[in-house]
């Protein structure tokens, strides 16, 4: 009984961490069942972009064409957090060729850039805060262009019909959602705050957020699309639209260097898939610029040897998650960055090494934080870890459509309104923050160090799940670096522990991004608080806000699950 009271005490010191401001909160839960449906389905979230996605699919169109209309939808309804003046990245599942392609639209760091380029006049890194408002933030968008490739390559309708749908609600206006409403509020003072451009469309002529429920036109961003719809995507990166972005990130407080060389020069990079192996299964995903699909492989086959099936969700299971988490951390921060400039270690996600390293975790203790391994590989430890932690923005959308092509992506300006700098009715990312202030430590150079052209590591973890060579799953989320924890734990929910994509989706969340370990506020994951405590965890209970939408194939069967912390929604037939 002493035991638990102390415990308790404990406890109560830990819980309700506040964190660094969020402008992508939790603000309410939206209760849902798992939806089924036999030929096509599109899971995203918001009703609107899901809508805009199911037409084309019920049109006859593609999961590509499906991606245009679901993405250009969003950019409108949800602006916050994804559109054309940001990044993402993209698995393809080609049904007429049974062949799995993963598509890098990340953002690049100017050219002219270096490695001191988040370094103040006194030569210390500089503040996150500080750095994120304003064109300093801003890195070339590369998600039109995605869209573009994915279009032209397994695209199946014209490419300005796909834009007309967002054209067209740009331009009659839509419902301000209640996440919007709470979003803006929560970037007032932010990256709002000195962004006219901004305000002007965020708030009303008092200053005021646009209740949930306005009806919000947008006709500069019917006007870019329109010219894009019409011109293609040269109007983007070699024409008005480029001119104009750049002399915005110019004229802010806290100016960037992009040209138009910037532009001209940016590529969409088709990459090799990375695949773990994981009870049976190939869980597929992103490689480098992101460390999305080897942090959750990582995760994953460090789980591997023990039987969650068994033990089920709890504190047991959450235990382990949290300690195979730690290790794939710090991996994460001493390895992992953009692979056209760092030497990555070839075996992140060797069997042997996976295996040494899983032998770390005791099944009934807690260990602080673990230091990177050395894997497989002659230069391993050249770099000096990066402590940098992004912070929620994002959104996640999957398809499948009636042919059987499949698209997971995931699709960001960064943190919520981005950089705050708004130009042609669209908010541009600040993913340059994504980078490592400090170039080197000890001496040692950060491997997520900025260089010209570089792409910041990214954390977003779109998955694909084969079996026999086959999708079976289609998942993914928003959540800053802990999308690597709530990816992890839907699947291990969906392979493990058989729950259908909306349980998955909606359990309490449990991160470790190899410190203490997070619980979700007001979750059944906060109520294993104690338990782990007495493991020897950290715990804190946090608003962790995800927007994971999964698809589950099954034998002529579509199961979909979106998030109840969004407003999104899965349709189908
Ligand atoms: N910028 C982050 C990344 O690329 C994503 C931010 C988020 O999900 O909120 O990893």
């Amino acid at each position: 009984m002493r035991k638990l009271l102390i415990l308790l005490v404990l406890l109560a010191g830990a819980v309700r961490a506040e964190e660094a401001r969020q402008p992508e909160e939790t603000h309410a839960i939206i209760t849902r069942q798992a939806v089924t449906a036999s030929r096509y389905m599109v899971a995203a979230a918001h009703p609107q972009a899901a809508e805009a996605g199911r037409a084309v699919l019920a049109a006859g169109g593609s999961a590509a064409d499906a991606a245009v209309a679901i993405q250009m939808m969003l950019n409108l309804v949800e602006p916050q957090s994804s559109g054309i003046g940001g990044g993402a990245f993209a698995l393809y599942w080609d049904a007429a060729t049974a062949t799995l392609s993963t598509w890098d639209g990340r953002e690049t760091a100017p050219l002219a850039a270096g490695p001191d380029y988040w370094l103040g006049p006194d030569g210390a890194p500089v503040k996150w805060p500080e750095a994120v408002v304003g064109g300093r933030s801003v890195g070339v968008p590369g998600t039109l262009m995605l869209l573009e490739h994915l279009h032209a390559r397994f695209g199946r309708m014209q490419w300005a019909g796909l834009l007309a749908p967002a054209i067209r609600a740009a331009e009659l206006g839509f419902p301000v959602s209640a996440r919007l409403s709470a979003s803006i509020t929560g970037a007032l003072e932010f990256n709002l705050a000195a962004s006219p451009e901004a305000r002007a469309y965020f708030l009303d002529a008092d200053g005021v957020p646009w209740p949930e429920g306005h009806i919000l036109t947008n006709p500069d961003f019917a006007e870019t699309l329109g010219l894009i719809a019409a011109g293609g995507i040269a109007e983007f990166y070699n024409g008005a639209t480029a001119a104009k972005i750049i002399a915005a990130t110019r004229m802010t407080d806290n100016p960037g260097i992009l040209t138009t060389g910037d532009f001209t020069a940016y590529q969409v990079r088709e990459r090799p898939p990375v695949c773990a192996p994981y009870r049976g299964y190939q869980v597929c995903g992103m490689g480098p610029p992101s460390s999305g699909a080897l942090t959750v492989g990582q995760i994953l086959m460090l789980l591997e040897r023990f039987d969650l099936a068994a033990m089920g969700p709890g504190a047991e299971a959450w235990h382990l998650f949290a300690e195979a988490s730690k290790l794939a951390y710090a991996d994460r921060a001493l390895y992992m960055a953009d692979s056209d400039f760092i030497d990555m270690p070839e075996g992140l996600l060797n069997r042997d090494y996976m295996a040494a390293r899983s032998r770390l975790i005791d099944p009934g203790a807690a260990h602080g934080p673990a230091e990177a391994g050395t894997p497989p590989w002659d230069e391993a430890r050249i770099y000096a870890p990066d402590t940098t932690q992004e912070r929620p923005g994002t959104s996640h959308f999957v398809v499948v459509d009636a042919a059987g092509n499949m698209i997971s992506m995931t699709t960001t300006i960064e943190t919520g309104f981005g950089s705050g700098v708004m130009v042609g009715g669209f908010l541009l990312n600040n993913e340059l923050t994504d980078f490592s202030f400090a170039p080197e430590q000890d001496g040692k150079p950060v491997a997520n160090r900025v260089e010209g052209g570089k792409r910041p590591r990214s954390s977003m973890a779109p998955t694909i799940v084969l079996k026999d060579g086959r999708p079976v799953l289609l998942v993914g989320s928003p959540g800053g670096s802990r999308i690597i924890a709530y990816v992890a734990q839907a699947l291990v929910a969906m392979l493990d522990w058989g729950m259908d994509p909306q349980a998955a989706v909606d359990q309490g969340h449990v991160a470790n991004r190899n410190g203490g370990t997070d619980l979700e506020e007001g979750s059944d994951a906060a109520s294993y608080g104690l338990a782990l405590q007495a493991m020897g965890h950290e715990v804190a209970i946090r608003n962790m806000n995800s927007g994971l939408h999964a698809i589950w194939i099954g034998d002529g069967v579509l199961v979909g699950g979106a998030d109840k912390r969004r407003e999104g929604v899965v349709l189908g037939e």
